[in-house]
């Protein structure tokens, strides 16, 4: 009978509030009497309706349960469906009785008031008994329309689960999903984009969180506008950008547009740290290496302090007056021609003044100076004053050699420090040449690309570069093959134990020749000591020296009177 249905849209408008209807039928069925079709489709919402009648003449459980009917048995049955269905005394207004046919399925909506929504209808009509019947399958909605509900709720639940509320970016967990199967998606270069507001919790307390907020939904709608979806809201103030596949002049550009459009807003700052890789190996690290940039370019340059209130600010101030107030000395130690035994440039250690004039050896704060990301304040002190020593000893007509200075890590990548050098430099009147700067084998950890693009700035702005500490970690044997280092200082460990272990001479000369090799690398040995020592590094071709044996670090004056002093 069920033939493909006559798809008839119609939607019927709601009818009267349901009333029960006093009018009783002329005769009820009984149960084998049941046209075949309504017995055996138990499953469905069948019912039957008399069209000459509209007698209700039969109803099954589905049904009854569907439109929540109270009746226990079948005590409707003989009343008229528009009473029993549509709570009316008069046949429906949207009656279909005289459209249907025994050929096809008729399809409607209808309002059903029991239920007080619409469900679907399927008739078709057939003659039983003398009689026309009409029967009717109700649905609660068609398939396509459940189809498309689920989809909508997945959408919804998808949104919930992955999208930042406020600002409609993807969130922190759909971040954390695209990381776990980056590696997977064969994506072959990566932008990462890292942004943090500065001091949003201060625009929060001073302004209120609907300033905050509205801050939060504008930097998002920059970042979108800039790096499209793959934009994410990370942390409360913390946003992350990817960008898969792009090139690195594309990436950059990207970088430098979004930058200014966040230097263009008055309301807020952003910190920006970013990179670039062809390859997604070690996400994690480049991730978390993204976001070291940013956390230095964060802590740079005095000019930020205005405008970031927070803890760091306050530390960063007190540091600040602490070199003010003179509490942090340069000492200055010979770099020794261990051919000549003449003097050949100097490294300049920071040392620290506590309040009783004790001197504090820089290992025991410049961790934390790391750790807090304030080293940078430091080594741009050391670095000015190497300039106004440089400058002094000029001018009182002493000799004029290379100072190294130490750089950690958070001031390399800090986004300006190449330019602050630059500028300092130029302002002591300073040729960068006459400056080296030290870097030490935790720089290892650094992305590749992004260090052998930063020593290459350094060069093209006229620095020198010495690898500090070499010998305390083999990652650095790999650097030395990607980066160009005019000078490798090995570790003090290993001329320790140079007089006595035969092997760290046999690894010693390898590394000499394996400098000499690279070109013009220069080889230094550290923490020289003793004669012996001297006297096998000589022998083993190693060029400078550095070590008690010749000077400690000395206070400014004394190595004037020393080694700078015609
Ligand atoms: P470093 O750059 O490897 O400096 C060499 C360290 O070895 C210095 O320690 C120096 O005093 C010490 N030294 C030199 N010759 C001998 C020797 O013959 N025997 C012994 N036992 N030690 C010797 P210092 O000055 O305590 O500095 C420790 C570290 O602190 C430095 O290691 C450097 O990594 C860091 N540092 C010093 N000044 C600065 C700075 O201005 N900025 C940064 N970021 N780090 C700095
Ligand atoms: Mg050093
Ligand atoms: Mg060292």
């Amino acid at each position: 009978i069920l033939k493909k249905p006559f798809l008839t849209k119609v939607k019927v408008a709601p009818g009267n509030i349901y009333k029960r209807g006093a009018e009783m039928g002329s005769k009820m069925m009984g149960c084998d009497e049941f046209p075949q079709i309504a017995r055996t489709e138990t499953a469905r919402a069948i019912y039957l309706i008399d069209v000459d009648t509209c007698e209700l003449v039969y109803m099954n459980k589905s049904a009854k349960d569907m439109l929540q009917l109270a009746y226990e048995d079948d005590s409707y049955c003989g009343k008229k469906c528009y009473t029993v269905l549509q709570g009316l005394s008069s046949k429906c207004s949207f009656c279909r009785n005289n459209l249907l046919t025994t050929e096809r399925m008729f399809v409607e909506e209808i309002y059903q008031p029991l239920v007080q929504r619409y469900l679907q209808v399927k008739s078709i009509l057939f003659n039983y008994m003398g009689r026309r019947l009409r029967l009717e399958i109700l649905y609660n909605f068609k398939e396509e329309e459940l189809e498309k509900q689920k989809k909508y709720l997945d959408q919804k639940l998808e949104q919930i689960r992955w999208v930042d509320n406020l600002t409609g970016l993807y969130n922190r967990e759909k971040y954390s999903s695209l990381l776990k199967d980056i590696e997977t998606k064969k994506i072959r270069q990566i932008g990462i984009v890292d942004m943090d507001i500065n001091g949003l919790r201060n625009i929060n307390a001073t302004k209120g969180y609907q300033s905050g907020d509205r801050i939060l939904i504008r930097i998002a709608a920059l970042i979108k506008s800039v790096f499209g979806v793959n934009s994410f809201r990370v942390g409360s103030d913390e946003f992350v950008s990817l960008a898969l596949n792009m090139d690195k002049v594309d990436f950059e550009a990207k970088v430098t547009a979004l930058k200014a459009k966040f230097s263009a807003e008055t309301d807020f700052r952003v910190s920006v740290g970013s990179l670039w890789s062809d390859n997604c190996r070690d996400i994690y690290k480049k991730v978390s290496q993204a976001n070291a940039v940013m956390e230095a370019t964060k802590s740079f340059g005095y000019k930020n302090l205005t405008a970031d209130y927070n803890h760091k600010a306050e530390s960063a101030h007190r540091l600040l007056a602490e070199i003010a107030e003179g509490r942090f000395k340069v000492h200055l130690q010979p770099k020794i021609n261990l051919q000549t035994g003449l003097i050949e440039g100097a490294e300049a250690l920071v040392r620290k003044i506590d309040e009783q004039g004790v001197i504090i050896s820089p290992d025991n704060f410049i961790p934390d100076y790391e750790e807090n990301g304030l080293i940078n304040y430091i080594d741009i002190f050391v670095l000015k004053t190497v300039c106004r020593m440089l400058k002094d000893w000029r001018e009182r007509g002493g000799r004029v050699f290379k100072v190294s200075v130490n750089v950690s890590r958070v001031t390399l990548i800090a986004e300006d420090t190449i330019k602050n050098g630059v500028a300092i430099c130029k302002k002591y009147g300073i040729d960068p040449c006459l400056i080296d700067v030290e870097i030490t084998e935790s720089f290892g950890l650094l992305e590749k690309e992004l260090l052998v693009d930063l020593i290459k700035r350094m060069h093209e702005a006229g620095f020198s570069i010495s690898m500090d500490d070499f010998g305390t970690s083999f990652s650095n044997l790999e650097l030395l093959s990607q980066v160009h280092f005019d000078t490798v200082k090995f570790d003090k460990s290993l001329t320790d134990s140079i007089v006595d272990n035969p092997k760290t001479q046999i690894l010693f000369k390898a590394a000499v020749s394996m400098c000499r090799e690279f070109g013009d690398t220069l080889t230094l040995a550290e923490g020289i000591e003793n004669e012996e020592q001297l006297k096998v590094l000589q022998k083993l071709g190693c060029q400078l020296g550095q070590g008690y044996y010749f000077a400690r670090p000395l206070p400014e004056d004394e190595f004037w009177e020393r080694y700078i002093k015609k």
